[in-house]
């Protein structure tokens, strides 16, 4: 019998999850997963607004202990959130399906095949306004009356299961979202192996190739071995693994950060609508009205209940400048960064206004990010093998790290694309 090829994945997130199915049809392929299962959020958020009074909630990265699969890194000035766990940062994402692949077309790589193959399989809708609040209704006119031209929101969802808890980025209780845990449960049925607790801490490269995958499964030294090896740990985790193998990433870290303006109108109730329901493309950011859970619990001007809340979040294509080194992240705005987000800011402020929300009651969010990537951008030298000349034959990465420039957009429909191309390219 002959034998198939050996495939190694690392990260189940956008671009992992769907290389794996991809892959599993010509290989045999193993999953190496850094976390466990995802668990969603499962307290009542409104009753843990009661306990910011205690003063129990002291910094971001005590999430963790209510969310185990959200990651917290801290920077200078901005708290960088990631998914660690079956499904990476999607199991976090609002559902947001956005095609973003304007830079990587200017580059000449066509992923039309891809996003349509992907538009056919996912359940990506607009039709979820019937689960809009008021208080959204609102402001989509208001957006509307300001020229802002704001747009349904794609999802990937299946609305007749959305129950209105606005629990979309803390884990879906229903189902209603899609995240790409589907897409690694399929390929398990279809014989692939999933190592969940499995930490790829280096690559082993000799003449040009992986020969091992070292990591610690439950804590334990392990290796693997296989014919092509597919990195997708995250704009975050890749650029680790990469310089823990002696392969250099360039300093053009991109975050998308985002800042989320508030005020407070009592019986809002904005926390009970899926986040994100549509969006007003700018230049250089987006807007969406989105309730900002961090901001909610760890910033003390945030000291009002969760039902009056009304926010909206800025999110900003940044410049590409930020590295990692070792684990320590390096990550800034720069000074056009802060232009961009103080004029978005007076925007949001305008908006507020409008809704009846006097500047008095309006207040700033945290500065956070979750689209990091761009540490190995692809060039049009690779337009067609998607493949970094720094790196071993049988090496790719596919995940966030290699897109050209900050999207300022939601990226994991683009990532996927991208990531799905790779592994037809190795079929
Ligand atoms: C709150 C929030 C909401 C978002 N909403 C949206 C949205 O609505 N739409 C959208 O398009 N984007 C959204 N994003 C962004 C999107 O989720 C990410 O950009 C996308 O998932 C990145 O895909 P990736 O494959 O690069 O990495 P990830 O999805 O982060 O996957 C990386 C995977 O690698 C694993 N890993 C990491 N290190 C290792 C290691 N050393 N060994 C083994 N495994 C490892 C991780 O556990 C994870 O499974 C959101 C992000 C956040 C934080």
């Amino acid at each position: 019998m002959h034998e198939k090829k050996t495939a190694i994945v690392i990260g189940t997130g956008a671009g992992g999850a769907i290389a794996a199915r991809e892959l599993q049809k010509k290989y045999q392929v193993t999953i190496l997963e850094a976390g466990k299962e995802f668990r969603p959020f499962s307290l009542s958020v409104r009753g843990m607004g009661k306990l910011r009074k205690t003063g129990l909630f002291l910094d971001e990265r005590m999430i963790s202990m209510l969310l185990p699969n959200m990651v917290i890194d801290k920077t200078k000035d901005m708290v960088l959130v990631r998914g660690r766990g079956v499904g990476g940062t999607t199991t976090l994402a609002t559902g947001n399906a956005l095609r973003y692949d304007g830079a990587l077309k200017r580059l000449g790589i066509d992923l039309d095949p891809q996003f349509e193959a992907l538009e056919r399989e996912l359940p990506i809708t607009t039709d979820h306004q019937k689960h809009w609040t008021e208080t959204t209704k609102r402001m989509f006119r208001v957006f509307e009356e300001m020229g802002l031209d704001p747009v349904v929101t794609p999802k990937f969802m299946y609305p007749e299961k959305c129950v209105e808890c606005g629990h979309c980025a803390i884990g879906c209780p229903t189902g209603a979202k899609w995240d790409t845990r589907a897409l690694v449960h399929e390929s398990v049925r279809m014989g692939a192996e999933l190592v969940t607790d499995c930490t790829v801490t280096s690559l082993e490269i000799k003449n040009g190739e992986v020969k091992s995958v070292h990591a610690r499964h439950k804590g334990k030294p392990v290796s693997y071995t296989a014919d092509l090896v597919i990195l997708a740990a995250g704009g975050l985790g890749t650029p680790v693994i990469l310089q823990n193998s002696g392969i250099a990433c360039k300093d053009t870290l991109f975050v998308d950060p985002v800042l989320c303006v508030a005020g407070y109108q009592p019986g809002a109730g904005q926390d009970r609508q899926l986040l994100m329901p549509f969006i007003s493309q700018q230049d250089g950011y987006i807007l969406s009205p989105y309730m900002d859970y961090l901001s909610f619990f760890f910033n003390k001007q945030w000291r009002y209940p969760m039902d009056g809340l009304v926010s909206m979040m800025i999110k900003l294509a940044d410049e590409p400048v930020g590295r990692i080194d070792g684990h320590r992240v390096e990550k800034s705005m720069t000074g056009p960064d802060d232009e961009r987000m103080k004029s978005a800011v007076a925007k949001c402020r305008e908006i507020l206004n409008k809704l009846g929300i006097p500047e008095e009651k309006q207040f700033l969010g945290t500065l956070n990010a979750g689209h990091p990537g761009g540490m190995l951008p692809l060039t049009a030298a690779e337009k067609d093998t998607l493949h970094h000349p720094a790196l071993p034959q049988n090496l790719y990465v596919a995940d966030a790290t290699i897109l050209p420039e900050s999207m300022g957009n939601p990226p994991i429909l683009t990532i996927m694309a991208l990531a799905m191309k790779i592994a037809e390219l190795k079929n």
